[in-house]
């Protein structure tokens, strides 16, 4: 079992994501991993950049809604 805890968008907090089936043949070494909250996936590049700390981002992509004049 190579279970994670990581924090998700979706969930808006921490939760337990979890190795999906890889079809690309990475086997344990697969770096993506899916929510078990609300199965959203995401990829884990441990073994290209150490990052202790995820920025996450804060909703700002939110598209405004558009005024009716
Ligand atoms: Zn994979
Ligand atoms: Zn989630």
């Amino acid at each position: 079992m190579s279970d994670r805890e990581l924090y998700c968008d979706g969930c808006e907090g921490v939760v337990l994501f979890e190795a999906p089936p890889c079809v690309d043949g990475h086997d344990a070494d697969c770096p993506e991993l899916v929510c078990t909250g609300c199965g959203a996936a995401v990829l884990i590049a441990t073994f290209a950049f150490p990052a202790p700390r995820l920025h996450h981002r804060r909703r700002a992509t939110r598209t405004p809604h558009r005024q009716a004049a």
